[in-house]
């Protein structure tokens, strides 16, 4: 039976960590600033971006959630979002994704500032995480799911990494991390023109999932002693309670019983999300209170 990997867990450790660096940043005078732009009402976004004031609130963020009506056009958009980059209370700025129709999503994310852009979209820093180049900041989720490994002590030295899915916000950030000098993987993705995906999953001493298909990977798709990251987030009927549950892209009971450790869902990978956000933004707070001192010929205490 394999080992439950609790993001839950880990994301606790990790905000103690974010929380007391936030502190220090406080004792010296800088209040990490999180700004969140919500365009319409997007019944999910709503809720996502709940959860990341909520969350900002209880390590010692000042969440901001700027919410947009859906008319607003792309020159307005543009507007607010230089006034973030020019606002120093303002150390990450975030769009919550999707966009409504009509809004050209890749020039809103290039209009963040690099040194604010918390989510890692805008191509300087899509091009820092490519060659590990550590001013960047890599996006929360494949960040979170590092961590996991590495806090998990998974090695991925030499191993052999396969991940379904070829997504920029996911897959591909996730696979130049884990095949970078360090981490050292051998790494495979794939995707939905894939030729006999089983094949391949079941070569993975690490497979991570992240399409968006409840039951896309069974167990017979997955070799034994493996560990299994689930990316996915699926909301499916429940026959149970004639509700909705959410359930991820492996047949979680089945692939238990031959995997070494998997991630549940939920409580696995999405937790370290949000997580390596208020991650991210601490470390932008920190590389600003680092600017301001150097500018001002003063040591910053804050790492
Ligand atoms: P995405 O952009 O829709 O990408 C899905 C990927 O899956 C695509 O590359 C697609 O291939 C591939 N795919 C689709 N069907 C396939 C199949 N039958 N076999 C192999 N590959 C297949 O999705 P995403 O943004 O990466 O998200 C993936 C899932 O993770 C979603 O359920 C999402 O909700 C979830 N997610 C969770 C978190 C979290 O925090 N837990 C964060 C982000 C995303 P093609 O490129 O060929 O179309």
């Amino acid at each position: 039976m394999a080992r439950i990997i609790s993001g839950t867990a880990i994301s606790g450790t990790l905000r103690a960590e974010i929380a007391a660096r936030a502190e220090a940043l406080r004792a010296e005078g800088t209040v990490p600033g999180l700004a969140v732009i919500l365009v319409g009402g997007d019944p999910a976004s709503t809720v996502y971006v709940r959860r990341k004031e909520e969350a900002c609130e209880a390590v010692g963020i000042e969440g901001r959630t700027l919410r947009l009506p859906e008319s607003i056009n792309r020159d307005e958009l543009f507007g607010v979002i230089d006034g973030l980059n020019a606002d120093p209370t303002v150390h990450g700025i975030l769009v919550q994704l999707p966009l409504p129709d009509g809004l050209p999503y890749k020039a809103v994310l290039e209009r963040i500032h690099p040194a604010k852009d918390v989510d890692g979209f805008h191509p300087l820093n899509v091009g820092r995480a490519f060659i590990a180049d550590s001013r960047g900041f890599v996006p929360a989720t494949p960040a979170g799911i590092m961590e996991l490994l590495k806090r998990e002590q998974i090695p991925t030295h030499g191993r052999h990494v396969v991940i379904v899915g070829r997504s920029l916000i996911v897959s591909k950030p996730l696979a130049s991390l884990l095949m970078a000098p360090g981490p050292n993987a051998t790494v495979t993705l794939t995707h939905r023109h894939t030729v006999d995906l089983a094949s391949h999953t079941r070569m993975a001493d690490i497979l991570i999932v992240a399409v968006g298909k409840p039951g896309l990977i069974t167990a017979d798709m997955v070799k034994p002693g493996a560990t299994v990251i689930d990316v996915g987030v699926n909301r499916i009927d429940d026959e149970g309670t004639g509700g909705t549950r959410i359930v991820g892209d492996v047949d979680f009971d089945a692939v238990s019983e031959v995997a070494s450790a998997i991630t549940p869902v939920p409580g696995g990978v999405g937790p370290m999300t949000i997580t390596m956000l208020l991650r991210n933004t601490v470390d932008a707070a920190e590389r600003s209170a680092r600017r301001r001192a150097s500018m001002q010929g003063k040591p910053s205490t804050t790492q």
